[in-house]
């Protein structure tokens, strides 16, 4: 999930396994103690925040960048958790998912990253199964440049919205970006309901990106709360 492009690849010399020894900075990535993705098996019920969704209708533009499809949002799509703001910055997506649910994959994973004035970050992952169409994923996945290149104007009729299940509930722990540099400022915020896209619509983005997905990671005795 990077805010940036990363060096990392997700196989052979520059495989997530690696990703610690390419650069000093990514250090964390092999040392750290509150990586992510995990496998998502015990939880705490718990009172959480509702998460209070106030995101434009449409994304600013849409980019290949080499490692997955990201759309970038314009100012002013929000994210409230509790009383602290986020400002929603992109979504991208992987394939399959990287959070395990009781050692199980998804076929996707989307992620909304959201920053707050501190810096610190709160990512919604949303998994994604194959079933009915989400017709917004359809046109991402009709309008997504074959080829990585410049981010290019986002069809206007791409809401972020409707890439979000009903039930916003959620599993919440403290975590990383699952990309160099690995940065433990991650609060993830993974909703326990999943949305379904197309079979075929996995498959185009399939062709793109067959695999990038960085494998779970030791929970290091962490909690994960799960919202009432
Ligand atoms: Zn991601």
């Amino acid at each position: 999930m990077p805010p940036k492009a990363h060096t990392g690849s997700y196989d052979g010399t520059g495989g997530p396994g690696k990703w610690g020894d390419l650069d000093a900075a990514n250090k964390a990535c092999s040392v750290g103690l509150q990586q992510s993705p995990i496998d998502i098996e015990a939880t705490v019920k718990s009172q959480l925040p509702a998460l209070k969704v106030n995101w434009g209708k449409s994304a600013d533009t849409i980019v290949n960048n080499g490692h997955t499809i990201q759309l970038n949002f314009a100012e002013g799509s929000t994210l409230m958790l509790g009383d602290v703001k986020y400002k929603l910055l992109q979504v991208h997506f992987h394939r399959p998912s990287e959070h395990m649910i009781g050692g199980k994959n998804f076929p996707m994973e989307a992620h909304f990253i959201h920053r707050n004035d501190a810096g610190g970050l709160a990512v919604v992952g949303v998994l994604m199964a194959e079933g009915r169409p989400t017709p917004a994923f359809g046109k991402i996945v009709k309008t997504m440049p074959a080829a990585e290149g410049p981010a290019v104007k986002a069809d206007a009729g791409i809401d972020p919205h409707a890439m979000l299940p009903t039930k916003l509930s959620y599993f919440r722990y403290p975590g990383s970006l699952t990309t160099p540099p690995c940065s433990e400022v991650v609060e993830w915020l993974l909703l326990t309901t999943p949305i379904h896209v197309s079979a075929a619509d996995v498959a185009a983005f399939a062709k793109l990106y067959p695999m990038n997905a960085r494998p779970v990671q030791k929970d290091n005795r962490r909690y994960v709360l799960k919202s009432i």
